[in-house]
């Protein structure tokens, strides 16, 4: 990412660490309540947050990988506050890796994952901790991220009408999935893919509509919800459109 912003939080909290010494630092007593960093020690919107995962994203598929943020040093520094950038909200599948595949190291990045990348119907656990990004650590960029080849969409495809065909309660995850095979149903295309990029696009609509934390938000230009789809193949990140 930015790496004058990294470079900056990072002075923030390596100085909040050595002012661990002194119970009357105020510059400590604000990274451990998460409060927000001083100005200009974080970055300053969702574009410039967007862009630089997606530098990030090149880096990772030209293999070129900075690899930040992973030294003691600096994992260390961060232990008394996080001022992550972006959500990401990402299938499960053991193929997504988002702090690899955006290049990006510890702390810049907070990272709900879940099968088949579902928010809608997903619960409190899910919505909750994207909530608490944005309300409490101040997170301007949310990224919904999808991939090819997604194995829970594929079962939502393969068992659109077939209600008891999966056990346990993957059966209640695919159900979440239905809508977005079902909406992307006669589309031009690869019908995987199709139901792929949907269901992404279901996920990056019930977030800019979430009431009370994100949609009034998401309305004042405070925060900005996109959507994109990870390419296994590739490596690379493509976003939805809208
Ligand atoms: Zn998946």
């Amino acid at each position: 990412m930015n790496q004058g912003w990294k470079a900056s939080r990072r002075e923030f909290v390596m100085l909040a660490c050595a002012a661990s010494f002194s119970p009357a630092s105020s510059r400590l007593n604000a990274a451990e309540s998460q409060e927000e960093p001083p100005a200009g020690s974080r970055s300053a919107n969702a574009d410039e947050a967007l862009r630089q995962l997606l530098a990030g994203n090149h880096r990772f598929t030209t293999g070129e990988p900075l690899t930040p943020r992973r030294s003691p040093q600096e994992f260390r520094s961060l232990a008394h506050g996080q001022f992550p950038e972006a959500v990401i909200v990402s299938c499960a599948d053991s193929r997504v890796a988002p702090e690899i595949l955006f290049d990006v190291g510890v702390g810049d990045i907070f990272v709900v994952r879940v099968a088949g990348n579902v928010i809608d119907g997903a619960g409190a656990s899910v919505k909750g901790s994207i909530e608490y990004a944005v309300a409490e650590l101040n997170v301007p960029l949310i990224v919904v991220l999808g991939h090819s080849g997604c194995g829970a969409v594929k079962a939502a495809i393969q068992h659109l009408n077939d209600k008891d065909s999966l056990p346990g309660s993957i059966n209640g995850l695919v159900d979440l999935i239905r809508p977005a095979v079902a909406q992307s149903k006669g589309l031009a295309g690869d019908p995987l893919e199709n139901a792929i990029r949907q269901n992404v696009a279901i996920g990056v609509e019930r977030l800019r509509r979430l009431e009370p934390i994100l949609a009034p938000r998401v309305k004042e230009g405070k925060v900005k919800v996109v959507g994109g789809v990870y390419d296994l193949s590739t490596g690379g990140v493509t976003l939805n459109r809208k």
